[in-house]
C-alpha cells in the first residue's frame, strides 16, 4: 500500500468530511426518544448513500426497534473478513449548557460540533472514508461487513437480532473493528477489557395502601428501610475488608504483569476527579483506584422509588417501594452466578423481597499480544504519532457479548478515536479534524496489516 498516499488523502479529505459529518450530526438521531425515530431513520438512510459510495453492496435490517445498517464489501474470498461495526444513534442533548446548538454540526476550531459528533458518528464516517479511498484506488486488502447499529444508546435490545438477520455465516469473520472508545491521557488506545452488567429492582411489599406512622408505626415493616438494609447488606457482604476492595472468589486477581501494565498508564486520580466532578472519592491512590475502575466489580444503587418526596413533614409510611440496582462484573464472573449471589444476600435480610433482574451482560477480556491487537496498536502509532496504550474499561458495550455469542472467540479490536476533550455524552461534544485524519490514517494501516495476515478462521 502507498502509505504517503493515504495519508496525503487523510489530510485532503477533510473539508469534504467536516460537511459530510457535519450533515449527519444535524439528524437528531436520538434512539431512547420516540419523538426522534424518524430522525433515526433517517440517519440510516443516508449511511446507506455512504455505503453505496464505497461500492459495497447495503441495505436496512429492520428489527422491532431502530433499523440497523448492514453492508458487504468483498473483494477476495481467499483474503481476511473484517466486521466493522460503529453506531449511528446518539444520546439526547442532556442538561448541560451548550455554546452552539446540539445538532449545529458547525465547523469551528478544527472540530465538527453537535450531538452524536464523536459518539460515534465521526470515527463511522473516518472508517467509510478509509474503505472508500483505498477500494477506490484498488488496494482494499481485506473483505469487509459493516453493522451500523441505531439503538446502542438504548442497550442494543435488538442487536443479537440484526446480527442474525444479516446473514454473515458464523465462520465468516475473522476479526471486529470497533470505534467508539476515548483516548487516555493524551494518548490513543486499545480496549481489552469491558466489565459486565447485572441490573435488577427489588420491591418491597408490606400493607395494602400507605399508612400512618402515629397510628401503625412500630407495627408494620417499613419498606424503604427493608430495601435501605438489603442495599447495605449486599456492600457489606462483599466490601467487609480492610482494603475497601469488592470480595468475590470468581474475580480474577490481577497478574503483577497487568498490574505493571496500569503502573505505567500514568493514570492521575485527581485530573480524573476534577474531569468527573467526583467529591467524596473510595480512594485518592491513582492505582487503586484504576483497579477498582477496571479490574473490580462495583454493587451501586441507583433509585428508590416510593415514600413521600414534598415539602411537608409528612409522617406516612408507604405500603410498597422499589429500589434500583446493579452490580458491574469483571472477569472470571458469571452474570448468572452473581445475580444468584446477590438475590440470596438480599433474601437474607428479608424473604419477601422480589426481586426482578433487566439485564445481564457478560463481562469481556482479551488477550493484548493477539495478531489483530498487535497490528492495531502499530497502525495507530503511526497513525497518530504516539503510541497507544493498552487500557480497560469500567463500562460495558452492548454489542460485544452479542459479538461473542454469535461468533465465539474472535478478536474484537477496540480502537479509539475520540479523545478526552471530545465532551463525550456530555455538552459541547465534538470530533476534531485531525482525529478523523489519524483514523483513516490508523484504521488504513491496520486493513492493510491484517490483509497480509490472512484467513485466521479456516
Ligand atoms: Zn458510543
Amino acid at each position: 500500500m502507498d502509505i504517503e498516499a493515504l495519508d496525503r488523502f487523510s489530510r485532503d479529505v477533510l473539508p469534504e468530511f467536516a460537511s459530510d459529518l457535519g450533515g449527519l450530526v444535524q439528524i437528531p438521531s436520538i434512539s431512547g426518544d420516540p419523538v426522534h425515530s424518524e430522525d433515526v431513520r433517517k440517519c440510516a438512510e443516508a449511511l446507506l448513500g455512504f455505503l453505496n459510495r464505497t461500492g459495497a453492496d447495503h441495505r436496512l435490517i429492520e428489527t422491532e426497534g431502530h433499523p440497523a445498517v448492514f453492508g458487504s464489501l468483498t473483494v477476495d474470498e481467499k483474503k481476511p473478513t473484517i466486521l466493522v461495526y460503529n453506531h449511528y444513534d446518539v444520546q439526547p442533548p442532556g442538561e448541560g449548557k451548550w455554546e452552539l446548538e446540539p445538532f449545529s454540526g458547525k465547523l469551528k476550531d478544527g472540530a465538527v460540533h453537535g450531538r452524536g459528533a464523536t459518539d460515534d458518528k465521526g470515527p463511522l464516517l473516518a472508517t467509510i472514508e478509509t474503505v472508500d479511498y483505498l477500494n477506490g484506488i484498488e488496494e482494499l486488502n481485506v473483505n469487509l461487513r459493516f453493522i451500523f447499529e441505531g439503538e446502542e444508546e438504548s442497550g442494543s435490545p435488538n442487536f443479537s437480532n440484526a446480527l442474525k438477520q444479516s446473514g454473515i455465516g458464523a465462520n465468516d469473520i475473522d476479526g471486529i473493528l470497533l470505534c467508539d472508545t476515548v483516548w487516555m491521557n493524551g494518548r490513543p488506545t486499545i480496549t481489552y477489557s469491558l466489565r459486565g452488567l447485572v441490573y435488577a429492582e427489588m420491591t418491597y411489599r408490606s400493607a395494602k395502601a400507605p399508612v400512618h406512622s402515629g397510628l401503625v408505626g412500630g407495627a408494620v415493616k417499613n419498606p424503604l428501610t427493608v430495601l435501605s438494609n438489603a442495599i447495605a447488606a449486599c456492600d457489606k457482604a462483599y466490601r467487609n475488608n480492610p482494603s475497601g476492595d469488592f470480595l468475590d472468589e470468581d474475580v480474577a486477581e490481577p497478574t503483577e504483569e497487568e498490574l505493571q501494565a496500569l503502573d505505567n498508564l500514568n493514570f492521575d486520580a485527581e485530573r480524573f476527579l476534577r474531569d468527573t466532578g467526583i467529591t467524596r472519592p473510595t480512594t485518592l491512590n491513582s492505582l487503586t483506584m484504576l483497579k477498582r475502575l477496571w479490574m473490580q466489580p462495583t454493587i451501586e444503587a441507583h433509585g428508590f422509588i416510593g415514600g413521600y418526596t414534598g415539602p411537608a413533614s409528612s409522617t406516612v409510611i408507604p405500603d410498597s417501594a422499589t429500589a434500583k440496582i446493579s452490580m458491574r462484573l469483571v472477569p472470571n464472573q458469571d452474570p448468572n452466578k452473581a445475580a444468584k449471589t446477590l438475590s440470596d444476600n438480599i433474601k437474607k435480610v428479608d424473604e419477601d423481597i422480589e426481586i426482578k433482574f433487566t439485564k445481564s451482560i457478560p463481562p469481556f477480556k482479551t488477550r493484548t499480544d493477539h495478531p489483530y491487537m498487535k497490528a492495531a496498536h502499530s497502525a495507530a502509532e503511526q497513525g497518530f504519532g504516539i503510541i497507544p496504550a493498552y487500557v480497560g474499561c469500567g463500562g460495558s458495550i452492548g454489542a460485544v457479548p452479542a459479538f461473542l455469542e454469535y461468533f465465539g472467540q474472535r478478536p474484537i479490536v477496540m480502537l479509539a478515536m475520540s479523545t478526552e476533550r471530545d465532551s463525550y455524552h456530555g455538552p459541547n461534544e465534538k470530533f476534531e479534524l485531525q482525529q478523523a485524519a489519524g483514523g483513516i490514517r490508523t484504521v488504513g494501516r491496520f486493513l492493510d496489516n491484517v490483509g497480509k495476515m490472512g484467513r485466521t478462521v479456516a
